[in-house]
């Protein structure tokens, strides 16, 4: 069994990295399923979603949203004229509010100043100069930025994550303390550039990330990449699922 393995491990690593790649997502996704990311309304909402997940749980996320639709500044022009103090309020169960009460109203600012708050026409631009652009907003960093561009603007960009860097350190195609942006380049020169493909893939990872790929005690015997993982402790009761 172990030999098997070995060899199983063995061979994928042969794999061109494009191959590799889409092998560990078929892996993911029939172990997983589709993951329906990004559970929001409108395209205005996952970007205020986006913003405030940083460092929270979802669920805390959830409520903040919520307290924000109630009070009708789900819409850019009116999140943008709101007070700090009263998005402090808003959304102070996810945590960090002040903080996030002042990206989200500089984020809004931008919107309605920059693009007459219409995200059709932000959208629009090209994708690296929009980049660019949200890379400048007072606090939006490469995975807040990558994250709107995909699942607000469905635009082909990887949103790379914690959970990206550690998973695909331990499978071997991620030096340890790769960059995002390097992290990013490897899926990004690998996989075909496709939206769909982009945003299940990641999703996916951060479902192996919470399910099985721990930062300690990985749960590698319940992973559904163990046989192809170098980095992964083997339990030799498992069978390979294919
Ligand atoms: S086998 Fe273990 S280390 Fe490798 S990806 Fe799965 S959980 Fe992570």
């Amino acid at each position: 069994m172990k030999d098997e393995m070995t060899r199983a491990a063995g061979a994928a690593a042969e794999e061109p990295i494009s191959e590799k790649l889409m092998h560990i997502y078929d892996r993911l996704f029939r172990a997983f399923g589709p993951q329906h990311w990004w559970p929001a309304e409108t395209p205005f909402e996952v970007i205020v979603g986006a913003i405030l997940t940083q460092a929270v749980s979802w669920k805390n996320v959830v409520a903040a949203i919520s307290n924000l639709k109630d009070a009708g500044l789900l819409d850019p022009r009116a999140l943008a004229a709101a007070s700090e103090e009263t998005l402090k309020a808003l959304v102070r169960p996810a945590g960090y509010y002040n903080a996030k009460a002042k990206k989200l109203r500089c984020f809004a600012r931008y919107l309605v100043d920059r693009w007459g708050g219409d995200l059709e026409a932000m959208f629009s631009t090209p994708v690296r100069r929009l980049r660019e652009e949200l890379l400048g907003l007072h606090g939006i960093g490469p995975e807040t930025a990558d994250s709107i561009l995909l699942y607000a603007g469905g635009l082909p960009v990887f949103v790379v994550d914690a959970y990206t860097i550690r998973a695909f350190g331990r499978l071997g195609l991620l030096r340890s303390g790769a960059s995002y942006e390097e992290a990013q380049g490897m899926f990004m020169r690998h996989l075909p550039e496709d939206s769909a493909l982009f945003n299940e893939y990641h999703a996916l990872i951060v479902e192996l990330g919470k399910s099985c790929c721990a930062k300690r005690s990985p749960r590698c015997g319940a992973c559904p990449l163990g046989d192809l993982c170098p980095g992964g402790v083997t339990d030799p009761l498992r069978t390979s699922p294919g």
